[in-house]
């Protein structure tokens, strides 16, 4: 390694030569999925084999075309399940790519963010609180590193890290930064690293299952015993009327193939992956399945302020310092050299004086950087700035400390220049600049200051304060202790535009917005009453005052308040617990590494894209890509929505299956000849299970989705009358099935007819059944067809199909049909558009 890489980092040239050489910087897995395997599966269930064989008796019985009709409709199920599961398994996988880790790096002394997987051996990386460590490297320059080891060692407590000697400047991938800074050099990649050579990976997508699949797959295990008892009974009734025995026995099992709802659980996975990559359009990345179920049962909401509900674009307002305020913008700010030196060298800013534009060059904390636009306009004034002072020492900013720490050596002498949120630093001040004399800090001073603070915070500003001190000698403890005051900046960041609206569409939605924020009470309050989340003062806490309440006591004021001010990462934690003791479903936002617990502990974890770190992503449910509030409100939208379509397919499969069962079973209770021949059930599950369900998974929202109030978590997904709907219209379907074969006998149309008039009729419901199933509340005349092409082309598919085995004459004989005519056609659309009519015009009256 030559000197210009110890500084710059490889060349991009290098690293994409190493990368070639040496290959990508990751774990292998071997879960891919495998098509086959997934294509094999579709057959793997029971009641399909039991239909084979009973096909496989009845071909060599004689009844060759049905035995090979019936195999074909078998394969062309599964070749349908095969397309809706590979499809699923496929987008899953491409979220797992999408969520994979990223690391700043610096490349020909240019710091970018890549993928953590194209780092190469030789990469200069910087790592920050929070991160997880991408490879093995060895730290170059360290401040205050901490990491946690415990994924290695199994020892919990964080282990010191220096780059001085070997074994201390060791860092491990999969490890975590728990405190300070550092610059690392990679010296092993992927598999050769020592979490490779354990290689027990951490997933990044969570394949938790989902309570919904779980409760449905129990509810599909009761149908199928009720099933195979009412197939038993029909089979065995047809019998004892002296019915052909296998034809009977080919019946009951075809029956029971179709009305078996196999495809309950695997519909729910397609509706949620399909729900997750829209969520992902929206740019909100689901981590784990089962949170898009609970993302619509969402009451309440705690976002973080900064970035989150307003823009993250900070620009330096007012200054305070020698009694006075200045605002920048009004008048002419008087040059103040210790503020400058304390804003300036106090900063954790990257700088990469490449041309004049000073904007361009600065990388790091919003706040951080527009405290250095105030000072300078140019490049070169900047780095002149700087070139005369070198950092020994320092303390990084934290949440809790709420301030950050520096020694500069300036020539010979060593100053220590701080800044932080004013009431920490007014505490450690002993003296004061004032116009230029060093007093000592009296108790009017400091009121002067707090007021100060409080007419800038009350405009919404963001306020900083810096102090300094000479030393030389203390560092470490005392260092910053007995500080000289010197001022106070006061910072913009507007709310982002979107936010406003998005608060609107919570509370319409029945859902409370609750603002927590590192701020000062008067910043949150005036933020929080332009984005209407709080009214009045008397909503606003700060975490002193909640550190003097019980559990107890905060979970009976949650009711109240709206706004969390002047809070510490810890207290998070309390403030989800809160929440969720008054049975609230909570989402939680958070970035910094010490908001990962409260992260987890919400019911929906939501951590931010950009400015979050990998443990707090690793412990949320779901990444905001853009950071956005308004985005959390777009996925709630979309868990809503998706549940929605989930309880429309479940009331479309099952009344169709209860229709089908119950045509047959009325028919052999009253004696009648079979309605339908095996064959034909297995066409009607054909053409009405599969798309049609499908395309009910897509449906577009229905306007008023955000309207009403969150459901609750232990709903039953019948809940709100679905499980009656589902009896009564299932009941009807099978009821005007039967009614349609005996008109036809009554009609002494031939058997063939008769059955040809009970299988339309049976799908017909069942294709205008599937638009009813689009709302709950809104009838048919109500409806816009065309919002949904997929099932409008899904039933177009159908009825084409059922045209084909009607009027083709080779069909005719396979599917034992004969061409209807139009009167015959009228007994069809009576009996299975009756039901939907009389519902309909119910529905718009009611
Ligand atoms: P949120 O929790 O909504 O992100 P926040 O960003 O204001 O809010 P913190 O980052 O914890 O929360 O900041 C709290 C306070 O710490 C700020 O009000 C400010 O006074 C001070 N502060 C913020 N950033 C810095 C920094 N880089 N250096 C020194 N002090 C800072």
């Amino acid at each position: 390694m030559n000197e210009r890489e110890l500084h710059e980092g490889l060349t991009q040239a290098e690293a994409v030569r190493r990368l070639k050489k040496y290959g990508p910087n990751k774990l292998e897995r071997n879960n891919k999925v495998s098509p086959i395997k997934i294509f094999l599966s579709q057959f793997n269930d029971f009641i399909t084999w039991i239909l084979i064989i009973a096909t496989a008796i009845s071909g060599v019985m004689g009844e060759k075309a049905d035995a090979i009709t019936i195999l074909i409709i078998v394969i062309m199920n599964a070749i349908l399940g095969f397309v809706q599961e590979y499809k699923t398994e496929k987008s899953l996988e491409a979220l797992k790519e999408l969520a994979a880790p990223t690391a700043k790096v610096l490349r020909n002394g240019v710091l970018k963010v890549i993928s953590a997987e194209e780092l190469v051996v030789g990469d200069l990386i910087i790592l920050e609180s929070g991160d997880r460590i991408p490879a093995d490297c060895m730290l170059v320059e360290d401040s205050n590193f901490m990491v946690d080891e415990s994924l290695l060692t199994g020892e919990s407590v964080g282990v010191e890290k220096n780059s001085r000697g070997a074994k201390d400047s060791s860092i491990y991938m999969g490890t975590i930064v728990l405190k300070g800074k550092g610059k690392a050099r990679i010296v092993e990649t992927g598999m050769k690293t020592e979490m490779g050579k354990i290689a027990g990976m951490l997933q990044n997508i969570e394949s938790d299952r989902s309570p919904l699949k779980e409760k449905l797959a129990a509810l599909g295990k009761v149908l199928v015993i009720l099933c195979i008892v009412i197939c038993a009974v029909v089979t065995l009734t047809g019998i004892a009327r002296g019915q052909d025995k296998y034809q009977m026995f080919l019946l009951g099992v075809s029956l029971a193939v179709a009305a078996i709802p196999e495809g309950l659980t695997a519909i729910v996975t397609v509706a949620l992956a399909l729900g997750v990559s829209r969520m992902l359009k929206r740019n909100a990345l689901v981590r784990k399945l089962p949170a898009v179920e609970t993302l619509g049962c969402t009451s309440i909401i705690c976002s973080d302020k900064t970035g989150t509900l307003t823009e993250n674009k900070m620009t330096v307002k007012a200054m305070y310092f020698n009694s006075r305020i200045y605002y920048v913008d009004k008048e002419s700010v008087p040059e103040n050299l210790i503020l400058k030196k304390a804003f300036t060298y106090c900063n954790d800013c990257n700088f990469d004086y490449k041309g004049d534009n000073i904007s361009k060059s600065l990388f790091g904390d919003p706040t951080e950087t527009a405290l250095i636009k105030a000072f300078f306009r140019e490049n070169k004034e900047l780095k002149g700035f700087m070139d005369k002072a070198k950092r020994v020492y320092d303390i990084p900013f934290d949440s809790d400390r709420k301030m950050m720490s520096v020694v500069m050596r300036e020539g010979s002498k060593e100053t220590c220049y701080v800044k932080g949120a004013p009431e920490r630093i007014i505490n450690r001040c002993k003296y004061i600049l004032d116009k230029g004399e060093i007093k000592l800090f009296t108790s009017d001073y400091k009121n002067k200051i707090l007021k100060a603070v409080e007419t800038m915070s009350f405009d919404a500003l963001r306020c900083i304060a810096g102090a300094y001190k000479e030393t030389g000698i203390v560092k470490g403890k005392g260092l910053e202790d007995n500080l000289i005051f010197v001022g106070v900046s006061g910072i913009i960041d507007p709310p982002r535009k979107e936010a406003k609206d998005a608060v609107l569409r919570c509370k319409i939605a029945g859902i409370r917005p609750i603002m927590i924020t590192g701020d000062h009470k008067n910043t949150a309050f005036a933020i929080g009453k332009e984005l209407s989340i709080c009214k009045n003062q008397s909503e606003v806490i700060t975490g002193e005052d909640l550190d003097k309440l019980s559990d107890k006591q905060l979970s009976a004021k949650t009711d109240s308040v709206s706004v969390f001010a002047r809070v510490s990462p810890h207290h998070k934690l309390r403030i989800v617990k809160a929440f969720k003791a008054k049975s609230n479903i909570v989402a939680m936002t958070g970035d910094g590494v010490n908001d990962a617990p409260a992260v987890k502990e919400a019911d929906i974890g939501i951590s931010m894209g950009i400015s979050g770190t990998d443990v707090t992503k690793e412990a949320s449910s779901m990444i905001l890509l853009d950071d956005n509030f308004a985005t959390i409100v777009s996925a709630v939208e979309e868990g809503r929505i998706i549940y929605d379509n989930i309880r429309k397919f479940i009331r479309y499969l099952l009344s169709c299956n209860l229709g089908e069962v119950l045509t047959m079973f009325l028919a052999s209770l009253f004696y009648l000849d079979t309605p339908l021949l095996p064959i034909q059930i297995l066409l009607v599950n054909l053409a009405t299970d599969g798309l049609p369900a499908i395309a009910l998974g897509v449906d577009p929202p229905e306007s008023d989705i955000m309207s009403g109030k969150p459901r609750p978590k232990n709903e039953s997904i019948f809940a709100r009358g679905l499980s009656e709907k589902i009896m009564v219209r299932g009941s009807l379907i099978g009821v005007c099935t039967v009614m349609a074969f005996i008109i036809g006998r009554y009609c002494n149309y031939d058997i063939t007819t008769c059955r040809t008039l009970a299988l339309c009729t049976l799908i017909m419901s069942q294709l205008i059944h599937v638009f009813e199933c689009r709302s709950e509340r809104h009838s048919l005349f109500e409806m816009k067809f065309f919002t949904n092409p997929y099932l409008v082309g899904a039933v177009a598919t159908s009825i084409t199909m059922i045209m084909c085995v009607l009027y083709l004459p080779f069909l005719q004989s396979v599917f034992h049909t004969s061409a209807l005519g139009i009167g015959q056609w009228g007994i069809v659309l009576f009996f299975s558009g009756i039901i939907a009519l009389i519902n309909s015009l119910y529905l718009y009256f009611k």
